[in-house]
């Protein structure tokens, strides 16, 4: 009888499965242009825009920004080569460098760039910045915040049908319930995501640098030594936020042809670009 009472109700369940079916075939899913990568998205590119217009605000009130004149031309001068040949005029393009010691950087949907500070330990020239600005881009242009933000949605809505469905249980049961189906739907579901996402982003990230006229093989530099260099003590912020398998390099390596085809046809090339005084 205790298991009985520790399952929750068949039409319960079926509530909260069919919801969630609902919700997703509402939505329906988008074949994201860059990759032709299919997406789950229900949030609108608006709403993403002016929802990263807030965070953009709050995280300029928080956050320092840097004095560091060098850095600061740097990001500007690799952030517009990028935003030329991103194809978003809409965008509302912004390229700052914040002052702190993480190695992070980040794009935000709309086109709000922040690099900070500790990010530059690793690079060496302005070729290695355009990977990281463009794999921030790429990010952005392929909308993997909504994404995000959608599965987050979706996971909530299934453990609000699940909670829903357990209301006659007991608080432990329920309890007990709501973490195990918690637990399936971040590993199960988004944590692999955004390991996809990651690849897509250093795919499209690799197209976008080469068509800016940055050396598509200072990515494979830039990653190797990051790679290297942070794998000390600590995981550098960048790594936190960006997780990635170990055959990242193998992925980028196989993707470098095709973006040497685009760099040779570039408009303008940079090279390496500038390099940086260690
Ligand atoms: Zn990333």
């Amino acid at each position: 009888m205790r298991t009985q009472n520790f399952l929750p109700s068949r039409p319960g369940i079926l509530a909260g499965v069919c919801g969630l079916g609902l919700l997703m075939t509402l939505s329906g899913c988008v074949t994201e242009p860059y990759t032709g990568r299919s997406q789950f998205i229900f949030t609108s590119s608006n709403m993403e825009a002016s929802m990263s217009l807030d965070s953009w605000k709050q995280i300029l009130e928080k956050e320092k920004p840097s004095a560091n004149a060098a850095m600061c031309a740097a990001v500007e001068r690799v952030g517009s080569a990028i935003q030329a040949v991103a194809g978003k005029p809409d965008y509302e393009w912004e390229f700052r460098v914040l002052q702190s010691d993480q190695a992070n950087a980040f794009c935000l949907p709309g086109g709000k760039v922040a690099v900070y500070e500790g990010l530059f330990q690793y690079m060496e020239n302005d070729a290695e910045l355009a990977c990281v600005v463009a794999h921030e881009v790429g990010h952005a242009l392929a909308r993997h915040g909504g994404e995000r933000m959608s599965q987050a949605m979706a996971v909530q809505a299934g453990a609000l049908g699940l909670s829903l469905a357990l209301g006659s249980q007991t608080d432990v049961n329920r309890e007990r319930w709501l973490m195990a189906y918690t637990g399936i739907a971040t590993v199960g579901y988004i944590l692999p995501y955004s390991r996809t996402q990651e690849y897509a982003a250093d795919q499209i990230g690799l197209m976008l640098m080469a068509k800016a006229g940055y050396d598509p093989d200072a990515a494979l530099a830039f990653w190797e030594r990051f790679s290297q260099k942070s794998g000390g003590r600590s995981t550098p912020e960048f790594l936190s936020t960006h997780p990635v398998g170990a055959n990242r390099i193998a992925k980028l390596q196989e993707l470098v042809p095709k973006a040497v085809l685009e760099y040779e046809i570039a408009d303008q090339k940079r090279g390496l670009g500038a390099k940086y005084a260690k």
